[in-house]
């Protein structure tokens, strides 16, 4: 087969790539199927579709074009960008976690030397830097989906390997989401036996061999923590986790610290099986001292697991994701994904929302007070060089009786008229607007001085 060659695109492979920025999948799905379209056809930039899907987040067309057999190390953008880099620059951890399953290389760096988790980190895509790093792939999950040896079953039941590999790729540690996610998935909390059995394995897994993987280590077990203490609070067949999930959502009274998701991370490291983990024995060092209470455990989890973090202010008060564009309408002091992050937050926000409300009312006030103190300067201001202008009107009138040269305060006057009525249009057309104002302040100077002559 002649080689792929850039640019070279027939009209059903342009329309694919058009379709891919802004087309349903069904339109992608019927131009691949047309004669001669190539799933890695390549844009003048090098680009696959692949590629495009991935840098726009589409997660859907991306499982599309790889079930179409798209190459998912496709090498042969201008700049070396891997369809992994575009994944991680698109910020979705969805589009990261589905390039990474379908095999791509963690390690391919680009022209300016970076990794796709570099270049995440460079862009500030931390979510998608802590899936980069502790990717973990599905065929070291589906080995336990077979039987070995002399098993009757697999130590995992089939169904639950989707489940238990979203959980295990998950980067949010927060209690209330993971336990979001096993309310959803419930069956791995009605078989908590063996789903934990399993990732007690993966953590002796990494634990044991040769590169020990701590993260990874930690993080299962914290998950079977969480696993263990959901099926012990089911009270009965139907229980549908809400009354668990509930109780990791509810702050204490006094200052709303969520006390059972602290005493759930603390107990979960207590009971770590590899004490002389490095990375455990930092975290104990930095829990241990703090009272309950006096500082979140969880917080010292994640930055110890994934390095630290920014202060984000768009992360969800319930349950930690990142870009929760919701806030409380009351105080506009609270962050939530949706309305069950809020509803599961309401009984503990309920008892501070007010105090918020009246903080944050003031902090809006006083901003108001600012900006009012801001205008009546400016006005005062205009005010000011109304008056001078006027003043030089007279006083040029006067010099014109006296029959000197009056041409250049004549047409200073008018200048600064003209710009005045110009100053509030440029105020849209930001170019302008600088050329404006410094004919503006020559005007004013220009003004202020002959006022001081006067
Ligand atoms: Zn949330
Ligand atoms: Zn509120």
């Amino acid at each position: 087969m002649a080689p792929v060659v850039k640019g070279e695109l027939s009209d059903a492979e342009q329309k694919m790539l058009d379709a891919i920025l802004k087309g349903s999948t069904a339109e992608i799905a019927a131009l691949l199927k047309e004669p001669g379209v190539r799933v890695d056809c390549l844009d003048k930039t090098g680009m696959t579709p692949l590629q495009h899907a991935a840098f726009k987040g589409r997660a859907d067309v991306c499982r599309l074009l790889l079930d179409n057999g798209a190459d998912v190390n496709s090498n042969y953008h201008e700049n070396d960008y891997s369809t992994l880099h575009f994944a991680a620059l698109s910020g979705k951890v969805d589009v990261t976690n589905l390039v990474l399953e379908a095999g791509a290389n963690v390690d391919h760096t680009n022209s300016v030397n970076r990794t796709a988790s570099q270049m995440a980190a460079f862009v500030g895509q931390h979510d998608c830097v802590r899936a980069i790093n502790n990717f973990f792939p599905k065929f070291e999950l589906e080995k336990f989906t077979v039987p070995t040896g002399f098993e009757k079953e697999p130590k995992l039941p089939p169904v639950l390997l989707n489940p238990l590999y979203l959980l295990i790729n998950s980067t949010n540690l927060n209690p209330v989401k993971v336990a979001l996610f096993l309310k959803e998935h419930r069956d791995l909390v009605l078989e908590s036996y063996k789903v934990c059995k399993v990732l007690d394995l993966v953590v002796e897994c990494a634990m044991k061999s040769r590169s020990t993987n701590d993260v990874q280590a930690i993080k299962c077990h914290y998950f079977a923590s969480i696993i263990r203490h959901a099926n012990k609070s089911l009270k009965n067949s139907e229980d549908n986790l809400d009354a668990f999930v509930k109780s990791l959502a509810k702050g204490r009274d006094s200052d709303g610290f969520q006390e059972m998701q602290d005493r759930l991370v603390r107990q979960s490291l207590k009971e770590f099986p590899y004490p002389e983990s490095q990375l455990l024995q930092t975290l104990v060092r930095q829990i241990a001292p703090m009272k309950i209470g006096d500082g979140s455990a969880l917080s010292v989890l994640i930055s110890g697991m994934y390095g630290p973090s920014f202060e984000d202010d768009t992360a969800c008060t319930t349950c930690g994701e990142t870009k929760a564009e919701k806030k409380c309408s009351a105080c506009k002091c609270v962050n939530y994904c949706n309305q069950t992050c809020q509803k599961l937050h309401w009984p503990t926000h309920k008892k501070f929302c007010k105090i918020l409300a009246v903080e944050q009312e003031k902090r809006e006030a006083k901003q108001k007070e600012e900006e009012k103190r801001q205008k009546q300067k400016q006005a005062e201001m205009e005010a000011e060089m109304k008056a001078a202008k006027l003043t030089e009107a007279t006083s040029s009138e006067e010099t014109q009786t006296k029959g000197d040269n009056s041409a250049a305060a004549g047409g200073d006057n008018s200048q600064a008229g003209g710009s005045e009525s110009k100053t509030e249009e440029s105020d849209i057309n930001g170019k302008e607007s600088g050329e404006e104002k410094t004919t503006d302040n020559k005007t004013g100077e220009a003004v202020e001085g002959s006022a001081e002559t006067s």
